[in-house]
């Protein structure tokens, strides 16, 4: 029975999603080795590093994550950089195959002026920092103004606006990064406005995160309901509507319709305002915004008119691209890549792959896709240990028992304080913990 070598590259939902591909197409006439290799000393990549702390229910998909780890044929390598450690071209030489499951992790700019001042961040670094990723410890975030804006209207921007909007006491009992609980804790921002640049019926939030909103028990969401009332008019006009736009535009009418509660917090949703420029010396102090209009074919055009909002606070969540990645070739923030194969035994899921788009659930079909292909040019198996041969002895691995120690070790943590878990930020003592 041939047994060919899977390495993954990337221990997030769409490696695991992978091998769990995998997994489930052995057979009498096949079986696989899959070895995950993974840059941080630890697994489950945005699920650990991405998704909003006070969404605890859409973590729970790492319970699937840890089965997968469990199985047999599953080796994971953590604190292993492929490009530093390894390179790409040995693991294509050692294994069968390599899937590419990095993500995007770089942060889209606008591209405008005053971009670059101080406070002015990308939710590709704000997110991590409240995520207690080890690389994002450091970003320097300013809570000390009453305003923050948020760029966007993806789900994105949105769990960035709750979590600035939100009475820090409500994340106390989440795995809200430490060092960022306690400067949430301290922030004197109560103004929290989201901008999209185009009409609500453009928006890419999702229901779901949508109707969560009312639900904010110290913080007022406003939606000018006439900017509503006015894209359902529009989208009723173009005749059939669907089922997921009008659901969308319904959970807004919600929040602009909502009672009230008079509360200090306030969180608000203004659309068809492109960002123009950021201003101030030095920090964040006012960001202009033009105004648009949609026309009578869906297209958006500018006003000309303009107006502007008292900041101390930017942070732009207009989507993610990939960045430089040992010499792979990239175009359009992805992988370049054909259904997921970018060259020879060379494959890509995800993010990487497809953009940064869909929930953390579209990766089962997407990685299930490409993973035919792989076994469709799967060859003659070849005779080698796979990593283990490549890696410099004493490299400090953390292997699936190392990481279940960290793990183990998170939670207890948290246990005295109500929390699921208090994450480890430092590098070292993450590797010491799983060494324990
Ligand atoms: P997204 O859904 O693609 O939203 C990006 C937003 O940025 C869009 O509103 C886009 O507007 C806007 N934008 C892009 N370029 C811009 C520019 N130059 N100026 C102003 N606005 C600009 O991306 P995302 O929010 O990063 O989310 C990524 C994926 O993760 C999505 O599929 C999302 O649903 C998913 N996600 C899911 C959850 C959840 O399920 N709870 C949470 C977080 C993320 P245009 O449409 O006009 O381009």
């Amino acid at each position: 029975m041939p047994t060919f070598k899977v390495a993954i590259v990337g221990a997030g939902p769409a490696g695991y999603f992978t091998a769990q591909a995998l997994q489930n197409s052995q057979s009498d006439e096949l079986t696989f080795q899959i070895d995950m290799i993974e840059r941080l000393p630890t697994p489950w990549g945005l699920v650990r590093s991405g998704v909003a702390p006070d969404h605890p229910k859409i973590k729970t998909v790492a319970k699937v994550f840890e089965k997968i780890a469990k199985e047999p044929n599953f080796r994971l390598f953590a604190n292993v950089e492929v490009g530093k450690d390894v390179s790409i071209k040995e693991l294509r030489e050692k294994y069968d195959a390599v899937v590419l499951s990095t993500g995007s992790t770089i942060g889209k700019k606008l591209g405008i002026k005053g971009e670059e001042l101080t406070n002015s961040l990308s939710a590709a670094q704000f997110v991590p920092w409240y995520n207690a990723h080890p690389d994002y410890t450091g970003v320097e975030v300013d809570l000390s103004s009453d305003t923050a804006v948020v760029i966007g209207a993806g789900n994105v921007a949105m769990d960035v606006a709750r979590m600035l909007a939100l009475d820090p006491a409500e994340l106390d009992p989440t795995d809200t990064a430490t060092h960022a609980l306690a400067e949430l804790h301290k922030s004197k921002i109560r103004n929290v406005i989201i901008c999209g640049r185009r009409g609500p019926e453009h928006a890419s939030f999702t229901s779901p995160e949508l109707r969560d909103l009312p639900k904010l028990e110290h913080t007022d969401v406003y939606i000018d309901l006439n900017e509503i009332e006015k894209a359902q008019v529009r989208v009723e006009a173009t005749g059939e509507v669907e089922k997921e736009l009008r659901n969308n535009l319904e959970a807004m009418r919600l929040i602009a319709e909502n009672e009230k509660k008079g509360v200090a917090r306030r969180l608000e949703i203004k659309f068809l305002t492109t960002p123009l420029e950021i201003k101030g010396s030095g920090k964040v102090e006012e960001i202009v915004f033009g105004i648009n209009q949609v026309e009578a074919d869906d297209k958006i055009t500018s006003t000309g008119k303009t107006f502007s909002i008292k900041c101390g606070l930017v942070i732009t969540a207009i989507g993610y691209e990939v960045g430089e990645f040992s010499g792979v070739p990239v175009e359009n923030g992805r992988i370049t890549n054909i259904g997921g194969k970018v060259e020879h035994n060379l494959y890509v899921v995800g993010w990487a792959k497809r953009g940064p788009n869909g929930v953390i659930g579209t990766n089962k079909s997407d990685a299930s896709d490409v993973v035919d292909l792989l076994i469709s040019e799967l060859k003659e198996p070849k005779e080698s240990n796979g990593i283990s041969d490549l890696l410099k002895s004493g490299h400090e691995v953390i292997d699936q028992v190392g990481w279940e120690k960290i793990n183990a070790s998170e939670i207890l943590s948290g246990e005295p304080h109500g929390k699921p878990r208090i994450k480890e930020v430092d590098w070292k003592l993450l590797i010491s913990l799983g060494r324990a």
